[in-house]
């Protein structure tokens, strides 16, 4: 049997060990900074077993996949460049950006024909080895982004086995493409949703209204303002330059609709939004991407006391955990007072049809984006 080496089993790292042991017909070995984290990996099945040291977990390794943060990966790939590996081996990491760790890579000669770099594009709101879960990239992409003077059987090797691992769909990408597409899509939205919230927060301190008739939109647009910020400082420093064009490129956008705003240019207005609209309409069904989704759903219960306890017990009846539960003040898109959260899809679903066929009036802003089914 072939062995894997995890290094850094947390939600990334762990969900890919459950594939790998569930799926990939291999022995998966963890190392993690935690030797806390080690233990649960290990008891819950995550791992079959876990080791201290790094030089221990590699040792004779068939592939080693670095899931540590992108600031954490770098120095521990110079550190393996420096151990005697088995022949062969392949080392693959997980982080978001590729350019600057295939640079790396590429400047350590021990490592550099072997070294393939990855991004499941599949995520969670949550961290950590208890969040992880064997099929969390199923249906995803995951990019492979191999080194100039890699071997094409190599990349071969490691995507049957990612394949079969994970079920996501595995393409092939230069890492400066890969780089300048994800911070279009995940890095400038982050960035954003964080200058928006700082904006609004710096206004509320001195009116509290700001804040607390911030509903449904905002809270859309925001949710990823809430993300892990040494995740993001990291992915940031390592993809500066992609990042600043295309925050450019924002800048640019901003200082056109100001404009048409001064000026009171009322089409150039509209025409931004239909622009706007005409494109969001073309997007692809929701599906696993970079920007983790939440499970949701808004019910519009009576404003009453013990109305809360009865939907929190309706569903505690059919064993669905409610992951946060929150009550809504404003509501500006119509959707009810209380909003729910789920860990998962199924548990989302079976909540919805339990709410409804007890009378309850359920509304899930994304079927109605669909067009909408009935709401009760
Ligand atoms: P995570 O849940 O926090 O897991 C990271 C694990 O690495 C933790 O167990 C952490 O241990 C351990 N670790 C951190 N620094 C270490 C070090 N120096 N030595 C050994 N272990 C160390 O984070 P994650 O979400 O899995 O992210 C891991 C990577 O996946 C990142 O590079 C990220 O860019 C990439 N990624 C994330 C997502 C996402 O949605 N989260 C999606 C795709 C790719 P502790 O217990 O000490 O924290």
């Amino acid at each position: 049997m072939e062995k894997a080496a995890v290094l850094g089993v947390g939600l990334i790292g762990g969900s890919l060990a459950l594939g790998l042991k569930e799926r990939g017909n291999v022995e998966v070995c963890g190392y993690d900074g935690s030797s806390q984290t080690l233990r649960l990996a290990e008891s819950s099945g995550v791992i079959h077993y876990g080791c201290h040291k790094v030089a221990d977990a590699v040792k004779d390794a068939d592939y080693i996949f670095l899931a540590l943060p992108v600031g954490a990966t770098l120095p521990l790939l110079e550190e393996l460049a420096a151990m005697d590996l088995k022949p062969g081996c392949i080392l693959s990491d997980v982080g978001s950006t590729k350019g600057r760790v295939m640079e790396l890579a590429a400047s350590l000669p021990r490592i550099s024909r072997n070294f393939i770099g990855g991004h499941p594009m599949a995520g969670s709101h949550q961290s950590g080895v208890k969040a992880a879960r064997s099929l969390l990239f199923e249906n995803a992409y995951y990019v492979l982004t191999p080194p100039q003077n890699g071997s094409m059987s190599q990349v071969q090797r490691l995507s049957r086995l990612l394949s079969k691992a994970t079920r996501a769909k595995l393409v092939i990408m230069d890492p400066d493409h890969h780089d300048r597409v994800v911070g279009a899509i995940s890095h400038l939205p982050h960035i954003l949703a964080a200058a928006l919230v700082n904006q609004v927060e710096g206004y509320n301190r001195s009116n509290e209204w700001f804040l607390r008739l911030a509903a449904g939109g905002f809270r859309d647009l925001t949710r990823i303002a809430a993300s892990d910020p040494v995740m993001w400082r990291d992915v940031l420093m390592s993809n500066r330059e992609a990042l600043l064009e295309l925050m450019g490129d924002w800048i640019r956008e901003m200082d056109l609709i100001h404009q048409a705003l001064k000026a009171g240019d009322s089409r150039k207005i509209e025409s931004f939004f239909c622009k706007a609209k005409a494109s969001r309409e073309k997007l692809p069904d929701r599906k696993q991407g970079v920007i983790a989704p939440v499970f949701e759903c808004y019910v519009d219960v009576p404003d009453h006391p013990g109305e809360i306890g009865k939907v929190a017990s309706l569903l505690g009846e059919w064993n669905i955990s409610i992951s946060n539960i929150g009550v809504i003040e404003s509501r500006e898109d119509g959707a009810g007072v209380l909003r729910l959260v789920f860990q998962g899809e199924k548990d989302h679903q079976k909540a919805k049809r339990v709410l409804r066929s007890n009378g309850l009036t359920v509304i899930d802003l994304n079927e109605q984006e669909k067009g909408g089914e009935n709401t009760k």
